[in-house]
C-alpha cells in the first residue's frame, strides 16, 4: 500500500511518490530529499506553485529562494 501524504502548500492528499519531500536540517536550511531518507521533519509539496506559497509562510522559516532552486 502506498502511503498518503499531504501537500503543505494546498493541503491536498496525494500518494507519497507524487510529492517532493524537503527536510529542514539542523542548520535551518531546507534541502530536497530525493531519496526520501534524510532525517528530520519532512515537508511534502506537490508543485512548484505550492513551494512558492510555502516560501511566503512564516510557519516554514528558511524555506526560501534557496530551497526553491532545488525544485
Ligand atoms: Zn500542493
Amino acid at each position: 500500500m502506498i502511503p498518503a501524504r499531504t501537500c503543505v502548500g494546498c493541503r491536498t492528499v496525494f500518494p507519497q511518490p507524487a510529492l517532493r519531500r524537503f527536510t529542514r536540517g539542523a542548520d535551518g536550511r531546507w534541502t530536497a530529499d530525493a531519496g526520501r531518507r534524510a532525517d528530520g521533519r519532512g515537508t511534502y509539496l506537490c508543485s512548484r506553485a505550492c513551494a512558492e506559497r510555502v516560501a511566503k509562510n512564516k510557519r516554514y522559516p528558511g524555506f526560501n529562494v534557496e530551497a526553491l532552486l532545488q525544485w
